[in-house]
Parts: structure tokens; sequence; C-alpha cells
């Protein structure tokens, strides 16, 4: 404990790093170069043959039996839960831990997002709380895998089973994650992911829904592309000739890119070589701060083998002279940069005026209080990891409280 009264660069000591390291940040090599101008000179950009072949790879990772690709993760989420019927009246539970997309879907189906609060040491969706605020009209479940441990597939499964619930998971941060030895995506009626440069595996965006109900899949087909059909078997009228189609329901142009399919495909080749450095991070992180009573590590379920998108750094705030807000200051003059994941969705402007308060679910508020995200990315190097843990133990033990 040498350095254990160092001082913080905010007062005046030597920052733990000389350049500036952010919260995360993708990793493109030669091989996703070489696929993306493969795409350009050789193939169709949309709707061409990597779509399907990213979908069947997406298929074989994870055991599901259909993917849809399409533009967004967000545009995933919509057409998930149009395919699961939500609609006008209808309201959907979901967590306020994560990004505004998790909610904002079911308001683009005319539902009202209902939150639930989460549990306190996984930061999950807790499924008692989801179990509470079923009603009537409760038509879907949008559970959030936050940074990337799986939320407890079996309870929420249960508690959809009994009231006749789509379960619909946000996987966008838990690519790479498996629950009970299964890879999540084969888990939940559906499951959505994102392939935001953000994201573990990326097209620059992206997304997909993957789903093991046929019907499912051939709505999700629909919405995908306008509610156009070329499925002689679907259409309500004959066929004028090979050039005729029909749009049998109201859906969007959320279609994917081949020159995103060709980027992911390739991304996803170099999944298991990221899983395991994320890992290896998570470890090193969470062995330093479990050591350190100013700061909380978060709970892993057993159940949850994690790749992780996220690493938050929780603060425990009886333990230090500061809060979050000085914490995340001190951090950037250590030239490390982070970001907080989530403000509660039902904080936001648009959502007040819904009619919606804090107070709400007091389990996430508190989490929003004491949290940021550390860096966390395949590209750091050990020196990156170790300089990151420098600042961090700099900074709790200056301002611990003894
Ligand atoms: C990134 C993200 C989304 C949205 O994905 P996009 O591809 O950016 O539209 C939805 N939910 C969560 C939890 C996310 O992190």
């Amino acid at each position: 404990m040498g350095r254990a009264m160092e001082k913080p660069a905010i007062e005046g000591g030597r920052p733990a790093r000389e350049t500036k390291i952010y919260y995360g940040h993708q990793y493109i090599d030669e091989a996703d170069v070489a696929a993306v101008t493969e795409v350009l000179r050789h193939h169709d950009l949309t709707c061409g043959p990597k779509i399907k072949e990213l979908e069947d790879k997406l298929c074989s990772l994870t055991g599901a039996k259909y993917a849809v690709a399409c533009s967004s993760g967000t545009a995933a989420l919509h057409i998930a839960c149009l395919a699961a019927g939500v609609g006008e009246g209808d309201e959907v539970i979901t967590t306020p831990v994560t990004f505004a997309a998790s909610a904002n879907c079911a308001l683009y189906c005319g539902a009202r997002p209902v939150f639930a609060d989460i549990d306190p040491e996984t930061y999950n969706i807790d499924p008692h709380m989801v179990e509470e605020a079923v009603t009537d009209r409760t038509r879907a479940v949008v559970a959030v895998d936050y940074t990337g441990q799986s939320v407890a597939i079996d309870p929420l499964r249960e508690i959809c089973r009994k009231h006749g619930l789509t379960l619909i998971e946000d996987g966008a941060h838990v690519i790479g994650t498996k629950y009970k030895g299964r890879y999540n995506g084969s888990l939940s009626d559906m499951t959505t992911f994102s392939f935001h440069p953000v994201k573990t595996v990326t097209g620059g965006e992206g997304g997909a829904v993957l789903t093991n109900e046929e019907s499912l899949y051939k709505k999700l087909l629909l919405y995908r592309s306008h509610g156009i059909t070329r499925d002689a078997g679907l259409m309500e009228h004959e066929p004028d000739g090979p050039w005729y189609y029909e749009q049998i329901d109201l859906g969007f142009n959320y279609r994917m890119t081949d020159i995103q399919a060709a980027l992911i495909i390739s991304q996803l080749d170099k999944l298991p070589m990221f899983s395991r450095r994320r890992k290896e991070i998570v470890a090193r992180y969470n062995e330093a701060f479990g050591r350190l009573p100013q700061l909380y590590v978060q709970r892993e379920i057993p159940e949850s083998d994690t790749t992780r998108h996220l690493y938050i750094l929780r603060i425990v705030p009886e333990k230090l002279t500061i809060g979050r807000r000085q914490f995340f200051d001190a951090l950037a003059a250590e030239n490390v940069c982070c970001n907080v994941h989530y403000i509660p969705t039902y904080y936001f402007p648009y959502y007040e005026k819904m009619g919606y308060h804090r107070g709400l679910c007091p389990n996430a508020e508190k989490l929003y209080e004491e949290i940021l995200s550390l860096p966390l990315y395949y590209a750091m190097t050990d020196e990156d990891v170790e300089s990151v843990i420098e600042a961090v133990t700099k900074i709790a033990v200056y301002y611990g409280i003894k």
C-alpha cells in the first residue's frame, strides 16, 4: 500500500495515465475490412446473401431456430413488440435501468411501459417486482440483460407462462453470455441484439431478433420490410405475375445492408476472443475493487457465464467523503473517461410529461446515484487496465472514510 495516500490528479497529483481512455471502443481488424470490401466489389448491397449467412450464424451461435437481421437494436425491439401483438391500451413491463429504447418500443406500439424495480445486487429486473406489476392489460415483458449478465430467465419464463405474456429479452449487452450452460438468444420467446459500435460485436449499426417460434419469425419478416410478402400462401389475391407482391400489414424499412452483415459475420469470428479478454479484465477489476470497502462489486449469479459489455463501478457513499459526481470528475482528471449507464428512463422529461414520477423504483434510483461505467473493451492493454485500477484505487483511498 505504498501509494495509499498518493494525491489524485484533481488535487494536483500526477495523473494515472498520460493519454485519455474511454469507456468503450470497437475493435476492427484487416479481416473485417476485407469482408466489407468484398461485399462492395462482388455482392448485392442489401437483401443479398450476407443477410442469410449472418442469420444462420446467429442461429448456430445461440441455438435459436430463427434469426431476423435488422437495422438496429431499437428496430429489433420494435418488431419484437409488434410480433408479440403489443398494441393500443396494452402494458409492457420493463426495467428503468436501461437505454431508453427498451421502453420506447412499447410506446411505438401505442402501449404503456410499466417499470419494475431491479434487484439491488445484480441490478437486473427483479422477477418478484415483475409479478407484482402484472395486470389484465400486460402483454409482454422486456427484460434487459444489464451489463451482459443474464436476467433470471427461469423465474421470468415461469411468470410469463402463468400470465400468458411474451418474454422479450433485450439482449443488447448479452451476446456471448450463457445462462445455465446455454447461450442467451435461444432462451426467451424473442431475444434482440444490437450491433452498435460500443457493443461487444459491431456492424456500425445493426440489430437482430432471435426466436424458436415459426409464427413469430414470419411476423418479424413482415414487419422488417413494410408488411410486404412475396409468399403466395400469405396473399389475399391471385398473383398477377412474377413481379407481384402484396402488402398485408403495416411494416417498416428496418432492413440491414449486406455491408453491415459482412462486418458482423467477421466480428462474430472474434467473439470467443472478445469474450475471453472481457472476462480477464472484469476478473482483474473485481479482484482489485473487491478489496476496497469504498466500492461495491456487482453480484454475479451462478447461472450466468457472463461476457460483460459494461463494467459498473459502484461507490459505497457511507465510506467516502465524495459522491459519484466528484468521483467521476476525479477519474477524468486521471485521464480515465467514464460514462454512466443509465439515467432511469422515467426521469426523462418525455416520460415525466406522461405522468411518470421519481420514487417509482427506489433500487434503480439509488443505483443511479452511485455508479459509473469504467473502460471495458477488447483492445485495452494490460497497462490500460492497471492504470484504470491505479486511478480508481488512488481516489477511493484518498477520499475514503476510515
Ligand atoms: C444499445 C442498446 C439498445 C439499442 O440498440 P441500437 O442498436 O443502438 O438501436 C437497446 N437496449 C439496450 C439495453 C442497449 O444497450
